[in-house]
């Protein structure tokens, strides 16, 4: 037996808890900078497909190239296959790049963009692709030996622990997943969809104790690290995200279309693509895009479609809405905005039961109260959405989160390098250095995302794609050395 005061074995070096984007592209990143003793635990009790669909713009990709380039290569050709999957003929390969049109309400469009690679690549030096959030993540877990991922661990504590000179982190395993609203996908319909196992099968619930010398908290928007290191804190406001004030309602499948009604939305509307926005322009502007109902239409094969619909609705409008009460919301929305009749009909004609709602909230990266909320308390870090989740109007929250993960991934590794694993000092300046560099880009990408500003105009659009896709990722990096 241990003397009672003897110090306990410190597990890893770093702890990363939630195997997300963020959580997996800081492991690879810090083991291809030689830090080995890792470990990412996630709550999930199997890897399996949940998620929406992820737009990767250049300045993730150029943060995930930097951070790990056999990471960017794979999930650079996945999501290139998902844009234009058939590319074998010579004629499949001259096919047009699809492209992502917004239009007003009597079909003329308004702006538009390139769904391919090159096009921005061309502009920006780097380009975009878009992939499902479950095959980032298995691009990602895949590259990492299978013994540094571990599922079914829902980090519930987490402890300093000053005199061994590390942190301690709890969690269980084998419980069904709390109910999680602020979260893109629902915890409910990834058990009861997806799993072949319930929880009462399951052998009874242990809890694990680890030790690191860092923990990195990148568990997502609706973060336990967050609420357990913010708490009897004068940050401890801030531990739950705030609804932003916009929300959605979305349809996975419209059918049985009468075909006058799907020829007319094609010929107006869709006019070949696979994806358009659709805006009532003049009320956006009087207003900023974001106060603007719109509606995503995604076109499917074989004449069906989705849609979502972004539009500012109070919390309590959406709670406990059946799915027949949503499609009539929906329309209520859509016809306030003075949508045409068609987009009305093609909503009235939704399934019930694939209707969605989901409200989006937002850690917002500086608080107008007195205590800005740290990123770091002592040896425990937040990254991603843990830190500054956000609605996904700009697709910034993956990509911001790549960008934590390159910072993150950078910094650590030089705290390896200099052995200073237990020089407190050179842990807090280098979570300083973190937090100094990314909280005032995240201000400006909230900004934009909340009020769309940079699609308002040309000179807003470039001004934006300056300060965000074009920054050198590379120099940056350095700086922080
Ligand atoms: C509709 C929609 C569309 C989006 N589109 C885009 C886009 O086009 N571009 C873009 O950049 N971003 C987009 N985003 C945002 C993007 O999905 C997130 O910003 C990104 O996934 C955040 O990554 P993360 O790793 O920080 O967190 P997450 O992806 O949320 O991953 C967190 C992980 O932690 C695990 N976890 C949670 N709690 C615990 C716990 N207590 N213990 C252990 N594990 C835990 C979860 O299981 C999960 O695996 C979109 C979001 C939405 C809602």
């Amino acid at each position: 037996m241990k003397p009672e005061n003897s110090s306990p074995q410190i597990d890893y070096d770093v702890a990363i808890v939630g195997a997300g984007p963020v959580g997996l592209a800081t492991a690879l990143g810090l083991r291809q900078r030689g830090i080995e003793s890792i470990i990412v635990l996630d709550q999930t009790r199997a890897f399996r497909k949940v998620g929406q669909g992820v737009d990767l713009l250049p300045n993730g990709l150029k943060a995930l190239k930097y951070t790990h380039t056999q990471a960017y290569e794979n999930i650079k050709e996945t999501g290139n296959k998902l844009i234009q999957p058939n590319q074998e003929t010579k004629a499949e390969k001259n096919q047009p790049v699809p492209e992502w049109a917004t239009r007003n309400v009597n079909g003329q469009k308004i702006r538009s963009f390139s769904l391919g690679y090159d096009d921005f690549f061309q502009k920006y030096g780097e380009g975009r692709v878009s992939i499902s959030w479950y095959d980032l993540q298995t691009q990602l877990r895949t590259l990492l030996p299978e013994e540094v991922v571990k599922a079914n661990h829902r980090c519930v504590n987490v402890v300093a622990e000053p005199e061994f000179q590390c942190v301690r982190a709890d969690f269980v395993s084998n419980l069904t997943a709390e109910a999680n609203p602020y979260a893109h996908w629902e915890n409910k319909q990834q058990d009861d969809k997806t799993s072949t196992v319930s929880s009462s099968q399951l052998p009874q619930s242990e809890i694990t104790s680890i030790r690191a010398k860092l923990l990195i908290a990148a568990d997502g928007i609706n973060s336990t690290v967050r609420q357990v290191i913010y708490k009897d804190t004068p940050y401890s406001e801030y531990s739950k995200p705030e609804y932003s004030g916009v929300a959605a309602i979305s349809s996975g499948g419209v059918y049985d279309i009468p075909e006058a009604l799907a020829q007319e939305i094609q010929e107006k509307f869709i006019k070949g693509s696979r994806i358009v926005t659709i805006l009532n322009q003049q009320i956006a502007a009087n207003s900023t895009e974001n106060e603007t109902p719109r509606i995503i239409l995604f076109s499917r094969q074989s004449g069906q479609y989705g849609y979502l619909i972004h539009t500012p609705l109070p919390l309590e409008l959406l709670a406990g809405k059946s799915g027949k009460e949503l499609i009539d919301l929906a329309i209520l929305e859509l016809k306030k905005a003075e949508f045409p009749e068609i987009i009305q009909q093609l909503v009235a004609l939704s399934s019930p039961e694939q209707m969605m709602q989901r409200p989006y909230y937002i850690h917002r990266a500086t608080v107008s109260g007195p205590n800005q909320p740290k990123w770091n308390i002592g040896r425990v870090v937040l990254a991603g959405d843990a830190a500054h989740g956000m609605p996904p109007f700009m697709a910034q929250g993956a990509n911001q989160g790549l960008e934590d993960a390159a910072v993150m991934t950078t910094l650590v590794a030089e705290i390896h390098k200099q052995n200073q694993w237990d020089d407190m000092v050179a842990i807090e300046t280098a979570f300083s250095k973190y937090e100094t560099l990314r909280r005032p880009l995240m201000e400006r990408i909230q900004y934009a995302t909340l009020t769309r500003l940079p699609l308002s105009s040309e000179q807003h659009r470039q001004e934006y794609a300056q300060q965000v896709y074009t920054r050198n990722i590379e120099e940056i990096m350095q700086t922080l050395l």
